[in-house]
């Protein structure tokens, strides 16, 4: 066997810097990990309320496991409707305020069952330049008609709109919260340019589910807009610490896209041990005992100690907190020097994001404890000084006064 195509584009892969490898790692509790043998904070998880260890949600597991078996059997127009699919939908549904719901495999697949099933081929869509790669798959199957808009820029989204042949009614789609910069989209305004050109609007809540909002509903809930929103996704791998996603809207438009998804009518059902999971985290979301306020604290006490620190950090309030470093080569060396700490913090760099804004993308925790957090900022302070990545100087500058050295996308602040 000839394998020196492989062993090419690894070697370039290398050459460039760019190649990736995959770790043992172990999900532990209290927001820790064992990665690649070692016992770490870990704040570069998607685990924000720290329910993927919840007693609660081991032992709906357990439970199915042990009453169902452990596999689907095939996808859910076949035989694999598990009837603990139609109490998820359910609950999915009553916790969004929704007619109806529908639960996909996984976050990669509900955004390409509802794009490839949105869009016909060619139909203008218009999608923000940082959504996620999902997102961007979904367009690519479904041959749209694509316009990128500048990111959070919904100037740039209505001049594009207005200067679009609208002979196909038109979409917008976008992340909530963008996975690697932690902010959030100006639903708003997006809410008005979809109801000036009769837009469909799809907002992807992945890293907002669980998050933001009062009720932890995300961003449409924060912002005031979810009566707007046509096809919200949610995930179950983040917040909600298992595993799935959810599409909520009207029953007719669920009812279309049991009809057209193609990611959710070719593919195996998901496990009952996942879907009783996934119950038993909605139900803390709908009760109000998931531990969404010490998220919240948790994300403001970090957020708060690494500005003052000196580290900039654009205004966000999500539990994604990206330290903007430019160098690939300093941010590297600042996960490493974190890791050495016993943190696991890890370096995001072009192409993931643009040129010259590697960073490091940190992610906080309701499971997070606070002597662990203060222990990270004092690694924090360690690692940055020796790498002058920060000074002794900033230690005494509140963040609340200073000024990004980055211009005005990523102001410092101190409060959220
Ligand atoms: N949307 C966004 C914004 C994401 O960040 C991710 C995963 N990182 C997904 C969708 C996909 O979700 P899943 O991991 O459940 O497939």
């Amino acid at each position: 066997m000839n394998d020196s195509f492989f062993l090419d584009t690894v070697a370039l892969l290398k050459a460039k810097g760019l190649y990736r490898e995959i770790h043992p790692a172990s999900q532990l509790p209290s927001g820790r990990i064992e990665f690649d043998g070692k016992n770490c904070l870990n704040l570069s998880g998607n685990d924000y309320l720290g329910l993927s260890q919840h007693p609660a949600l081991k032992e709906a597991a357990r439970l199915a496991a042990s009453r169902f078996g452990v596999g689907a059997g095939a996808s859910r127009l076949i035989t694999g409707n598990h009837r603990l699919y139609e109490t998820l939908e359910e609950k999915a549904a009553r916790f969004k305020g929704k007619e109806a719901a529908l639960i996909f495999s996984s976050g990669y697949t509900a955004n390409l069952g509802v794009l490839t099933a949105l869009v016909e081929a060619g139909s203008p869509v218009f999608s923000d330049e940082l959504n996620h790669a999902s997102i961007i798959d979904g367009l690519k199957t479904a041959r749209a008609q694509v316009y990128i808009y500048r990111h959070g820029d919904h100037r740039h989204l209505e001049q594009l709109i207005g200067e679009s042949s609208r002979e196909k009614r038109p979409v917008i789609v976008t992340d909530s919260v963008f996975s690697m910069d932690g902010d959030v989209a100006p639903l708003r305004e997006i809410v008005e340019i979809k109801k000036r050109y009769g837009a469909f609007l799809v907002v992807d809540e992945a890293h907002a589910t669980g998050v933001l909002g009062k009720g932890g509903r995300g961003a449409g809930e924060e912002l005031q807009v979810e009566d707007s929103i046509d096809f919200s996704v949610g995930t179950f791998s983040k917040a909600l610490g298992s595993y799935g996603a959810f599409v909520t809207g009207s029953r007719a438009a669920i009812d279309f896209l049991i009809n057209r998804a193609r990611s959710l009518i070719y593919t195996t059902a998901l496990p009952p041990t996942v879907l009783a999971a996934n119950q038993a985290a909605l139900d803390m979301l709908i009760e109000g005992t998931a531990p969404i306020r010490k998220l919240q604290q948790n994300i403001k006490f970090v957020r708060d100690g690494l500005c003052s620190l000196g580290y900039r950090i654009p205004d966000t309030s999500s539990a994604i907190i990206p330290l903007m470093i430019g160098d690939n080569l300093k941010t590297t060396a600042l996960s490493e020097a974190l890791f050495e700490e016993g943190i696991l913090a890890k370096a995001i760099r072009p192409p993931t994001v643009p040129e010259g804004s590697a960073r490091i993308r940190i992610t906080i925790s309701a499971a997070h404890g606070r002597k662990d957090l203060k222990e990270a900022l004092a690694a924090f302070v360690k690692c940055g000084r020796r790498l002058e990545i920060i000074s002794d100087l900033h230690h005494q500058v509140s963040g609340k006064e200073r000024r990004s050295e980055n211009g005005n996308r990523y102001p410092g602040k101190a409060d959220n």
